[in-house]
């Protein structure tokens, strides 16, 4: 047995800057809170998450599949669980045995649910998901009101929320206005607040650039985890993941050597390179490669060479010369936000998160 060595990469989540920024949402939409934790809790480990802001009083935790509802109840957390997804037939047994809160897309699931409900000798609560523009699941919204009648004289289940998503909340606010305004009309058809418990609509984006009415629930997942989709409201959120890393070596290379896989960096001087114990294998995304990416290190920012290997990347650190060694690497964090690093890979902060991979150590703190 050797000793223990330390990760290469690991990534440092900041529960207390988790904690403030619900609260953020809380002020904002003047709503409850169902805290999106699908994914892992967008990387940042599910339980340790679910235990986090189940202290801080949650009205739901919003997942994306059994598998998730099954990992937080398991972790003794009581918080109701909320499944943002259609679910399959055989796993709706459990849903009910456990009180897990479907949402509705079709008369055919809200019979099933009903059946099983009634052969349990319980009263499932579940909310209708309507579709009012995201074309991904839901109830057709012309289509709701006349299926209404037949939801309503299932007896196995309480229909107590009513839901949908925003495509567009920090894109088109044209017509995000105007799906608020389609929500709205038809949550007061269907009777409001009188009828539905909950009523929801908006997700991070929604609940920080819209007024929430009628709202009385919102659906945060990214914001939570210090990232604003509107950037005007970025200043109000903490950071909570930074992604590290170390130099791993440093080298002198010479004027004209290549640099990693496929040579697209050839030094143009000679060039004190840094190895830092990175890349793709742990979702760094090799599509930075090329195109001016850079981490922090000692105070600063230096600039990515060539290609994302799987486990490794160059950086240049000619000039500070007080880079050695062990030196810890900023990879995305206060200092150089997730969303700059998605952007330069052409995709979006919610999958660079999701897409660190298991080998990277999560370390949780709170201070
Ligand atoms: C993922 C998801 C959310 C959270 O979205 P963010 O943009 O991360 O805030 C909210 N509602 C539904 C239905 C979702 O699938």
């Amino acid at each position: 047995m050797g000793a223990p060595s330390p990760p290469r990469a690991w990534a440092e989540i900041d529960l207390s800057a988790l904690r403030h920024n619900l609260e953020v949402a809380r002020e904002i939409s003047s709503c409850a809170v169902m805290a999106v934790v699908k994914a892992g809790a967008y990387g940042h480990e599910l339980e340790t998450v679910a235990r986090t802001l189940a202290q801080a009083d949650v009205a739901f935790f919003g997942v994306a599949n059994v598998g998730e509802a099954r990992r937080i109840a398991d972790a003794g957390v009581t918080t109701r669980i909320y499944l943002l997804g259609a679910t399959w037939a055989d796993e709706r047994a459990e849903i009910v045995a456990r009180g897990w809160t479907p949402c509705l897309s079709s008369l055919d699931e809200a019979r099933d649910f009903d059946q099983l409900a009634q052969a349990a000798n319980v009263r499932l609560k579940v909310h209708l998901a309507v579709d009012t523009g995201m074309g991904r699941g839901g109830f057709v919204a012309d289509d709701l009101p006349h299926q209404m009648p037949q939801l309503e004289a299932l007896d196995g289940i309480e229909i107590e929320g009513l839901g949908s998503h925003l495509p567009s909340a920090d894109e088109d606010e044209t017509f995000t206005r105007e799906q608020f305004t389609r929500f709205t009309n038809l949550a007061q058809a269907l009777g409001g607040r009188d009828r539905f418990k909950w009523i929801h609509l908006s997700n991070s984006a929604g609940l920080l650039g819209y007024p929430s009415s009628p709202c009385n629930l919102v659906r945060p997942g990214l914001m939570l985890y210090g990232i604003s989709p509107l950037p005007k409201f970025q200043d109000k959120l903490k950071n909570v993941m930074s992604l590290k890393s170390r130099v791993t070596l440093i080298r002198e290379l010479p004027a004209g050597h290549g640099v990693s896989y496929g040579r697209t960096f050839i030094t143009q001087r000679p060039t004190r390179v840094a190895t830092i114990g990175i890349g793709y294998g742990d979702g760094y995304p090799r599509h930075l490669s090329g195109q001016g990416a850079e981490v922090w290190i000692k105070g600063h920012r230096h600039p990515l060479l060539g290609r994302v290997t799987m486990d490794q990347i160059m950086i240049d650190v000619t000039d500070h010369a007080d880079i050695e060694v062990g030196d810890e690497v900023e990879v995305f964090g206060p200092h150089l936000r997730v969303d700059e690093v998605a952007a330069k890979a052409g995709t979006i902060a919610w999958e660079i998160l999701t897409g660190i991979t298991p080998r990277v150590v999560r370390v949780h703190h709170t201070e």
